[in-house]
């Protein structure tokens, strides 16, 4: 939850960094892309009036050179007195014509002009190189005005419509009298040719503002302001072309070369994009860093919560783990005293049923100590006739006979004294036979009134198990003693101690001929308080059994499939000492 908040307050955070960012990079990019359109503004229209400014020096020169070629050729012909004869009036019209039309035509064709006329004083024309007049031919009247100021005539003019000239004039004068008008008309074809490389426009207006050479030929003979109107000239539009201007101040005329705006749209199209471009890049990998800052802020605090989860979870694992051993080690405690308890109590019980055991065969001890006793006292009653008698050789045979007994009792009264006191905890090696042997001393009275034959197979002499020796008689006595019970009443009763193995382990099977043990209570007969022998039965029997072999790290086991009952001990080996 922590964690949730806390990446909501980053993620808002970088959302308004990303906003700050944003309108920065904004106004950078706006004030960037302004700064390089003025840049590209300026440069540009630097460029294109620099351009427009040469062209226009070159061009004026070139005009200025073709109107300077003709401009002196009229009064130079002025002067000469073949021109001044063409107007004397002593010859023949026909004559002078044919003259006239003859010197003309040889200027024209040394000059280059387009025409050489001669007029008369009252301004009739009296011949012409080329026929490129109609009935008034162009700018006459301005020609003769100029020649009657005595000045040089210059002017314009418009050949049927069309064509257009520029002429000079010069008065021929003879005597202080005008006596006729050289007039050179100049074409401007070459001229025009050169301007129709130019890719810029370029034109000349008069000084009634019509254009008069250009070399865009639709421009031609228009007014300068339609043109301007339309293509948007004028000094300062946006749109359409820079106009930059010269005075030819001799022709009354003004040179214009246009620089096409449209390179500046181009320029200024260019560098804004470009402009915008960088910046977009700029902005693109900016908040592709943001994101990628963002995300690793993010992952590391993922992991830091991820971490501190983790920590906590070890912690309180660790504090529930730490409580568990305790309560764990606590219930170890209490089974180590439960078990020692019961070890305890067990070893209570195996004494008293030992003891209550020892009560039962006291009565067929007394029996067996009875008989010796009641002998012992015949044989000390014969022995005191005897030695009355003097009969020493009775005597000392009675004597040697009441020692005998009175052993034999005090063995008896040994095994059962050994036997009643508390066994050992501690293992050793007991001989199997010493054990038996002291089993046999106890339980034989019993097994001689059941009339029931013990036998014990020879091959157990000699072999040693890890046991003690109380407990391991307990053992026999026991599983002896519930096969005389079940063998009572039978002639044949027989009680066979069989050895099957000796290696490692040692194997004894204890085997009666008795009526065996129904399969169905083959799991229960280990049972503490199992019996089948009401009233007479303890039902502890077996269970002894099975814990003294628990104890010896040994085995009991019913065999089951027998005729009678087989019970399987299983012992640790042990060395002879
Ligand atoms: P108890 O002899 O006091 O009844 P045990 O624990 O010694 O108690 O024996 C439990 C039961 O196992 C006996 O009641 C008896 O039914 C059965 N049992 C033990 N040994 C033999 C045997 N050799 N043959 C037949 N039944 C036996």
């Amino acid at each position: 939850m922590d964690n949730w908040l806390a990446g909501r307050t980053i993620r808002r955070r970088f959302f308004r960094l990303r906003l700050g960012a944003g309108l920065v990079l904004l106004a950078v990019a706006s004030a960037g892309t302004f700064a390089a359109w003025s840049v590209a503004t300026s440069r540009t229209s630097d460029y294109l009036q620099r351009q427009a400014a040469e062209t226009l020096a070159v061009q004026s020169e070139v005009l200025n050179g073709v109107l300077e070629k003709y401009r002196l050729i009229p009064p130079l012909l002025a002067r000469q007195d073949e021109v001044a004869r063409l107007f004397a009036s002593l010859a023949s019209d026909a004559y002078r014509q044919t003259i006239a039309r003859a010197l003309a035509e040889e200027i024209t064709g040394l000059s280059g002009a387009r025409d050489v006329a001669f007029f008369s004083a009252d301004g009739a024309l009296l011949a012409a190189a080329r026929d490129i007049f109609g009935d008034e031919p162009a700018g006459r009247a301005e020609l003769l005005k100029a020649a009657r100021e005595n000045r040089l005539g210059r002017t314009t003019a418009l050949i049927r419509g069309k064509n257009r000239v520029y002429a000079f004039g010069a008065g021929v004068r003879r005597d202080g009298q005008l006596r006729g008008v050289v007039a050179v008309y100049v074409g401007f074809d070459a001229v025009e040719r050169t301007w129709a490389l130019s890719a810029n426009p370029i034109f000349v207006s008069d000084n009634t503002g019509t254009i008069f050479l250009s070399n865009r030929v639709d421009w031609l003979l228009k007014p300068v302001s339609e043109i301007e109107a339309k293509s948007g000239a004028a000094r300062g539009n946006a749109s359409g072309y820079i106009d930059v201007v010269r005075d030819l101040p001799l022709m009354g005329w003004q040179l214009h070369v246009l620089g096409d705006r449209s390179r500046i749209v181009a320029a200024q199209t260019t560098v804004v994009g470009f402009s915008l471009l960088i910046f977009l890049l700029v902005g693109v990998i900016a908040f592709f860093m943001i994101g990628r800052i963002e995300d690793r802020i993010l992952l590391r605090r993922r992991e830091r919560a991820q971490a501190l989860r983790l920590e906590r979870a070890v912690r309180d694992r660790t504090k529930e783990l730490s409580l568990a051993n305790r309560s764990l080690s606590h219930e170890i405690e209490e089974r180590i005293e439960a078990e020692r308890e019961l070890k305890r109590v067990q070893h209570e019980l195996i004494q008293a049923a030992k003891l209550a055991g020892v009560g039962q065969m006291a009565a067929a001890l007394s029996h067996e100590i009875n008989q010796p006793l009641a002998a012992i006292e015949t044989y000390a009653a014969n022995t005191k006739k005897a030695l009355a008698l003097g009969r020493q050789e009775i005597a000392e045979g009675n004597l040697d006979r009441i020692a005998a007994m009175v052993a034999r009792i005090s063995e008896l009264s040994g095994t059962l004294l050994s036997f009643s006191r508390k066994p050992a905890t501690s293992l050793q090696p007991v001989s199997v036979q010493a054990a038996l042997q002291e089993a046999l001393i106890l339980i034989r009275p019993k097994a001689d009134r059941a009339g029931v034959a013990i036998t014990v197979d020879p091959a157990l002499d000699g072999v040693m198990v890890e046991a003690g020796r109380i407990r391991l008689s307990q053992v026999f006595v026991n599983l002896f003693g519930n096969a005389i019970d079940a063998l009572e009443g039978r002639a044949d009763g027989r009680v066979a101690v069989e050895l099957k193995s000796a290696d490692g382990r040692v194997c004894l099977h204890v085997r009666d001929n008795g009526p065996g043990i129904a399969p169905e209570l083959a799991g229960e007969v280990f049972e503490p308080f199992f019996t089948t022998r009401d009233g007479q039965g303890s039902g502890l029997g077996l269970s002894i059994v099975y814990n003294i072999m628990q104890d010896f790290g040994g085995s009991v086991a019913l065999l089951p499939n027998e005729a009678g009952a087989v019970f399987e001990l299983r012992l640790k080996a042990a060395q002879a000492e």
